[in-house]
């Protein structure tokens, strides 16, 4: 069960403005030999900056 959402705000630094909420636009699953992992699509709801980080699903 993914616990990220769409449009829900995370802790992670912006890379531009240095605001510390990004919220969640969209999520995609990246499947590697084993394990599920997920890229996370982010946007600073500061300044409009879009980003992506890879996240793994057991944590
Ligand atoms: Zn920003």
């Amino acid at each position: 069960m993914l616990h990220y959402q769409i449009g829900q705000l995370i802790q992670e630094r912006c890379t531009s403005c240095y605001h510390n909420k990004l919220k969640i636009i969209k999520v995609t699953p990246r499947e590697f030999s084993e394990k599920v992992a997920y890229n996370i699509w982010t946007q600073c709801p500061e300044c409009g900056m879009n980003d992506h980080k890879l996240t793994q699903k057991d944590d």
